[in-house]
C-alpha cells in the first residue's frame, strides 16, 4: 500500500554551540500534493554537509536561515512519483533541495535530472554534485595550482578535501592532505594518492607538515580554520593563494578562542608574503557547471578521481549524522539513504 504520511525533520530551536538533539524534532504530516508545475518527490538519498549548521543560526549571512519549526535544508536525490511538471515523468530520478524528510513537492523547474547510467544516483550529492564542484571550481580558480606546486588541503579526506587533493594532482601538483586520524590520513595517501597525510590530532603536528612540505606551500585549499590555519600560514610560500572553502572548526563557536590575538601575525604573513586569501561559495562558479560535470565524469571514468561515502540509514538517524560532521565521525561524503533506491 502508497505511504500517506511524510517524515520529516524541523528545527526545533536554534542551537548555542553544537547542534544538540533538542534542536531538532521528527514529524509526521501528510503527504502534500503537487500543484500545477510541479513533481511529488520520494527521498532517497539526504545530503548531510557542514554548512547546514550555518543556516541553524539567526541573522544574516549568504543564503537565508531555516526558520525555527520549518524543514532542515538540504539537498536530496529523489524519484519523481507524480508528476504535474512538463519536464518530468513519474519514475525520473532527480537532484533537488528538498530537505530532511521522506516526500516532498517542488517545482520542476528547480529540480535537475540525474542519468542513472552515468554513475551511482548518490554521487549527484558527492564527487559529481556540490561538494565535487565546490572543490573543482575553488581550486582551480582561485588556487590556481600549477604543475611542480605543492598544495595542501585540510579536511582531505572530507567530501570536498578529497576531490580538491585529487584535482590538484591531476594537475601535477605535490599534495599534502590534513585529516584527523591514522586511518583518514593512510585512505587519503593510498586510497586517493595525495603524496602524504598529516593526522593534525598529533602533537607534532606543525613540525610534521612542515616536514612533508619541503618546498613550502603554494596553495592552501582551506576547509577548516583554527589551529590548522595557524600551522599553514608559517609555511606558504611568496605570492601563494589560499581559497577559503570553509571554516568548520568555526562552526560552533560562541565566542572569540582563548588565547592570543592570531590576526597580526597573519595579516604580516599576508602582507610580507603577498598572499592572496579569497572566500568563495560554490553558486559564485554556477556557469562552470557544464565544464565540471564534463571533466569530473571523465575523471571518474578513467579512474583518476576516486570518492567514499558514508551513509547513514533512515531519516531519523540524520540527526546523530550531522553531529558526527563536527566531531569527524564521518568518513567520506556523508548521506542519509532515506528510502531504497528504486529496483532495490
Ligand atoms: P567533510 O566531508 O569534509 O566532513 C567534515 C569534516 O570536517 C569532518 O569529517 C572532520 O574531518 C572535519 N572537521 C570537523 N571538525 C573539525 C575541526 N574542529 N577541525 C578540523 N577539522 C574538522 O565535509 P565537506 O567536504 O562537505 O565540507 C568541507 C568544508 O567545505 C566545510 O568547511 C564546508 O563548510 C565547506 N564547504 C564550502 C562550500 C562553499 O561553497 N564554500 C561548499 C561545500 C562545503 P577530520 O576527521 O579530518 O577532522
Amino acid at each position: 500500500m502508497p505511504a500517506t504520511k511524510n517524515r520529516r525533520i524541523v528545527l526545533a530551536a536554534r542551537p548555542a554551540g553544537e547542534p544538540k538533539d533538542e534542536n531538532f524534532r521528527l514529524e509526521e504530516t501528510n503527504i502534500p500534493a503537487p500543484a500545477e508545475g510541479q513533481a511529488l518527490l520520494r527521498t532517497i538519498y539526504l545530503s548531510l554537509d557542514p554548512y547546514q549548521r550555518g543556516r541553524m543560526n539567526a541573522g544574516p549571512s549568504y543564503a537565508p536561515p531555516v526558520e525555527v519549526g520549518q524543514v532542515m535544508e538540504g539537498g536530496t536525490v529523489s524519484e519523481v512519483l507524480e508528476s504535474k511538471a512538463a519536464e518530468l515523468r513519474p519514475g525520473n530520478l532527480v537532484v533537488g533541495y528538498t530537505g530532511w524528510q521522506e516526500y516532498a513537492v517542488a517545482d520542476g523547474k528547480i529540480l535537475q535530472r540525474i542519468d542513472p547510467t552515468l554513475a551511482p544516483i548518490s554521487t549527484a550529492l558527492g564527487v559529481l554534485g556540490m561538494p565535487g564542484m565546490t572543490a573543482y571550481t575553488g581550486l582551480l580558480n582561485i588556487g590556481q595550482p600549477k604543475a611542480g606546486e605543492t598544495v595542501v588541503v585540510s579536511s582531505a579526506a572530507g567530501a570536498v578535501g578529497s576531490a580538491a587533493g585529487q584535482i590538484a594532482k591531476i594537475v601535477g601538483c605535490r599534495v599534502v592532505g590534513i585529516a584527523g586520524g591514522k586511518a583518514k590520513c593512510n585512505f587519503v595517501v593510498n586510497d586517493l594518492g595525495f603524496d602524504a597525510c598529516v593526522d593534525y590530532h598529533s602533537g607534532q603536528f606543525a613540525a610534521e607538515l612542515k616536514a612533508a612540505c619541503p618546498q613550502g606551500v603554494d596553495v592552501y585549499f582551506e576547509n577548516v580554520g583554527g589551529h590548522v590555519l595557524e600551522s599553514v600560514v608559517p609555511l606558504m610560500n611568496l605570492f601563494g593563494r589560499v581559497p577559503v572553502c570553509g571554516l568548520i572548526a568555526h562552526y560552533n563557536a560562541t565566542g572569540l578562542p582563548p588565547g592570543p590575538d592570531g590576526v597580526p601575525p597573519l595579516m604580516v604573513a599576508i602582507l610580507v608574503k603577498r598572499l592572496t586569501f579569497r572566500g568563495f561559495i560554490v553558486s559564485d562558479f554556477l556557469q562552470q557547471r557544464p565544464e565540471f560535470e564534463r571533466d569530473m565524469a571523465q575523471w571518474l571514468r578513467e579512474g583518476r578521481v576516486k570518492y567514499r561515502e558514508d551513509v547513514v540509514e533512515g531519516l531519523e538517524n540524520a540527526v546523530a549524522g550531522f553531529q558526527g560532521l563536527f566531531r569527524g565521525q564521518n568518513f567520506g561524503k556523508l548521506l542519509v539513504r532515506v528510502g531504497p533506491e528504486p529496483g532495490k
